[in-house]
């Protein structure tokens, strides 16, 4: 029983996330909505968590919460890895070599 519980968790949280995926991919038009903030028109290939998980569980948000669609949107693979490393630069405070004209720390706001 207890097996049966777990793996119905599990698979259930996979199905749960394929179907949402599903839903924000359709919601946005398979496009990368921090690109089309920025007036670019690009194709996503994943859906990105606005919250990011590690913060989620800071703020004590339940795993609903964190994979509502609300807190999901599509997002390309450059957006993807810039936000990552923002996350995990700010986590880390990784200090990265100041250029002599002071880049902005936030390659988003190029
Ligand atoms: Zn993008």
């Amino acid at each position: 029983m207890a097996w049966g519980k777990k793996s119905r968790h599990e698979r259930g949280y996979d199905y749960a996330w394929v179907k949402v995926r599903e839903q924000v991919m359709e919601r946005d038009y398979g496009l990368c909505q921090t690109c089309k903030r920025a007036g670019r028109t690009t194709l996503a290939y994943a859906v990105d968590h606005i919250v990011s998980k590690a913060k989620a569980t800071v703020l004590r948000w339940t795993r609903a919460k964190m994979d509502h669609p609300s807190n999901l949107e599509a997002i390309c693979k450059p957006c993807h890895e810039v936000k990552t490393e923002g996350e995990q630069g700010k986590k880390k405070r990784v200090r990265k070599v100041p250029g002599p004209d002071g880049w902005p720390s936030c390659p988003q706001a190029l």
